[in-house]
């Protein structure tokens, strides 16, 4: 992957595609700016570069319309109190108008864009759309980890029309990380697997089983596993449909003489709600129609131990339902004995990036991704589209 430290980019215009999908309140005021802090050292360098930065991104669903809810301008002015200059600001991302404005740009200035995704030739990958927004630069930098999972114009339909493309530090510290943890860490590597559905992770359990010298099993999808080897997992969130997968993948892991660990014990309600009555129960133990919500305190100290003499640690998916304060310890203790760990531990973004700052452990771990579905391609042993892209 080349790296846009090897491109001499003095007086070039250069498109960077950036993840600035920030969440923002009813006000359209953004609640979270570690997206546009990620860039700042790209764009930073950029300017000492005496490059001509323009940014670009997509943000939200605007579904191919232009909607002020979605619009970035918000974000430019963040952009520009962070980096301590003027940002100027497209109102579209293609068209005459912003062409002469990049025509226009002086060396270390800067452009963001209006959201991609006012057109929807952005997702659909249209030659068209990704040929006009080629023709804004001279060369192309991807440092959206978080998209690189998409075939989308800006992530692999400008590069086949830009003399020269790059990866951003961004993307190369993502990959860099997860190379280092998973294909190449250091041994004993340990593997916490949980979140809702087997079916979603199910290439990536078993990618894993290459790798790794345990793995924790622990979430909704725990529930599977367990009824896969003869538990009576009573109203739990259950596939019926991967019961026999489960239970090749335990065979599998048995095989490759990989640790796999199950629950022991449970915490288990009436309902699926934060006001439920529960309960702390062995495995064989859910009463009649309760649900298991979350991994039980057995289970959860055991994992921690199983954690303790770990070299490197990947997480990716909450023991429980953390959104619920009656069903976070499982995953508060888990995010706890990584965080006390002085393993290398690299964290899968989306929920379990949210479970983790929920745990307060956001900043204790060595790296948390800023991609949930990227991250996910790349431990199905996948290789990023937008990553391919730039080859
Ligand atoms: P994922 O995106 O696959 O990592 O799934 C994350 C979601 O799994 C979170 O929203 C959790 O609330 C949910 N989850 C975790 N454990 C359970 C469980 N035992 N039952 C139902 N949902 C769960």
């Amino acid at each position: 992957m080349k790296s846009v430290k090897d491109i001499d980019v003095t007086s070039k215009k250069v498109f960077v595609r950036v993840d600035y999908n920030v969440p923002v309140d009813e006000n359209l005021n953004i609640t979270d700016d570690n997206r546009i802090l990620a860039t700042l050292d790209l764009i930073s360098y950029l300017v000492e570069q005496n490059a001509k930065i323009i940014l670009a991104s997509h943000m939200g669903r605007p579904n191919g319309k232009k909607d002020p809810k979605f619009s970035l301008a918000q974000v430019g002015k963040r952009l520009s109190d962070l980096i301590d200059k003027p940002v100027l600001f497209a109102d579209d991302c293609i068209g005459e108008k912003v062409s002469k404005t990049v025509s226009q740009l002086g060396n270390g200035q800067i452009l963001l864009l209006e959201n991609l995704r006012f057109h929807n030739e952005e997702k659909e990958n249209d030659e068209v759309f990704s040929k006009k927004l080629a023709d804004l630069c001279d060369v192309y930098v991807n440092n959206a980890f978080a998209v690189s999972h998409r075939d989308q114009a800006s992530v692999t339909g400008i590069p086949k029309f830009v003399q020269q493309s790059a990866a951003g530090f961004l993307l190369e510290k993502e990959v860099q990380s997860y190379y280092d943890s998973v294909e190449n860490p250091e041994k004993p590597l340990v593997a916490i697997i949980g979140g809702a559905k087997v079916s979603g992770k199910l290439a990536a359990l078993e990618n894993m089983l290459k790798f790794v010298d345990k793995l924790i099993i622990g979430g909704a999808m725990a529930n599977t596993f367990l009824k896969s080897q003869g538990v009576d997992t009573k109203g739990s969130l259950i596939e019926e449909d991967l019961l026999q997968t489960a239970a090749g993948i335990v065979n599998n892991a048995k095989e490759k003489g990989v640790d796999l660990l199950l629950p022991l014990d449970l915490i288990c309600a009436d309902k699926f709600d934060k006001d439920a009555r529960v309960k702390e129960v062995l495995i064989d133990q859910i009463p009649d129609k309760w649900m298991a919500l979350d991994i039980g305190p057995k289970t959860a100290l055991r994992y921690a131990r199983a954690i303790e003499d770990a070299k490197t640690i990947v997480w990716n998916g909450p023991m429980g339902v953390f959104e619920m304060e009656k069903f976070i310890s499982g995953t508060q203790t888990i995010a706890d004995a990584i965080a006390d760990s002085s393993a290398f531990s690299i964290v899968g973004g989306g929920d379990t990036g949210l479970a983790a700052k929920k745990c307060h452990v956001a900043d204790k771990v060595s790296y948390v991704s800023t991609g949930g579905g990227a991250f996910l391609h790349l431990m199905e042993g996948k290789k990023l589209p937008g990553v391919v892209a730039l080859e």
